[in-house]
């Protein structure tokens, strides 16, 4: 080979490192630290450990996190036996979400958590804090983006998505300003939008604004999509949404099978995300030591998937790899950040 043909092969071999992200290491950012995709396999995206549904003025994180962890890590050890490496826990600020606690169970679960940043106004605007009204989105993207590059509360635990909650109908004006805060951050961090939306009409404005604002859609997730028709997701997610159908449940679950066959008939299974919405809410006294398993048909959480799901959808058509798609390469593909 002469020079200018090993010139030639060493241009072919470094193209690809020329669009720079196809050689950037795709990681997640866990509540423990960056943790390549080398090492994710299956991953529940919507999941919660402790709530505290009381309301942004009164809520408080207990000290004693030792009543939750006896709680909750068997189900993560169960889950893990099963082929989870990874859960997402969706929990809002200020409905209790407890970094110091996910923490204390990923590492003794060995299960990879992600926590996040963002603002819940779904549920009348019980959730939100003063500092909601009154800053404007630029300074709320900024409260975002301190916590990604440098940890949430002080704890020095990062988020590895944003989390954001609406309500039903198009998005009203405080939901605008928290998803322009969404979508700054986004640009300037990388991490994917999660939103809680009340109905098909909010999901549709979300993505007129995304769209004005050139935002890449593939930064955004439609949570609880599961509240729509077949034909609506399919209309979103070939616009480039993320679908999370996130509430599966033994009771529903024939629900979520047909759905997910719409999507794979549409070829739209690279859009979706599946998860339980599983989690504890924390009783009145606001202590770790009473803790309720959510009302949401699943006696025991973040299995349903694996136990119900899974078999049916491979009875009924659905590859392994199809499988391997939604419920590993999708989570990566949405949630993954460069280095
Ligand atoms: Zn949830």
């Amino acid at each position: 080979m002469n020079k200018r043909q090993q010139q030639l092969w060493l241009f072919l071999f470094l193209l690809p490192c020329l669009g720079i992200a196809s050689c950037q290491a795709t990681y997640l950012q866990t509540v423990t630290g960056a943790v390549s995709k080398k090492e994710v396999n299956y991953t529940l995206i919507h999941e919660h450990a402790t709530t505290n549904f009381i309301g942004a003025s009164s809520v408080t994180l207990p000290p004693d996190k030792q009543p939750a962890i006896t709680t909750i890590l068997p189900h993560l050890q169960i889950v893990k036996a099963a082929g989870v490496t990874t859960l997402f826990e969706c929990t809002p600020s200020f409905i209790g979400k407890d970094v110091v606690l996910l923490q204390e169970l990923s590492k003794q679960s060995g299960i990879h958590i992600i926590t996040n940043t963002g603002l819940y106004a779904a549920v009348r605007q019980k959730y939100l804090p003063p500092y909601a009204y009154t800053e404007n989105y630029k300074a709320l993207a900024q409260r975002w983006i301190d916590d990604f590059k440098n940890g949430i509360d002080g704890t020095g635990v990062k988020p590895g998505f944003i989390k954001l909650g609406v309500n039903e109908g198009p998005i009203d004006s405080i939901e605008t300003k928290l998803l322009l805060a969404a979508m700054e951050t986004s640009k300037q961090t990388g991490l994917s939008i999660a939103v809680h939306t009340g109905d098909y009409q909010s999901a549709l404005s979300q993505y007129q604004l995304a769209s004005k604002q050139n935002f890449p859609l593939r930064k955004l997730i439609w949570v609880h999509a599961q509240n729509a028709t077949n034909e609506q997701r399919k209309l979103l997610a070939e616009k480039g949404i993320w679908i999370s159908l996130d509430g599966v449940s033994e009771t529903t679950r024939q629900y979520y099978v047909e759905a997910i066959l719409f999507l794979k008939q549409h070829k739209l299974l690279h859009r979706l995300l599946l998860s339980h919405d599983d989690g504890w809410a924390v009783l009145e006294n606001g202590s770790y030591h009473q803790l309720e398993l959510f009302g949401n048909g699943n006696k025991t959480p973040y299995s349903t998937i694996h136990r119900f799901i899974l078999p049916e959808l491979l009875t009924k058509g659905v590859t392994q790899k199809e499988i391997d798609q939604i419920l590993r390469h999708n989570p990566i593909s949405c949630f993954g950040l460069k280095r």
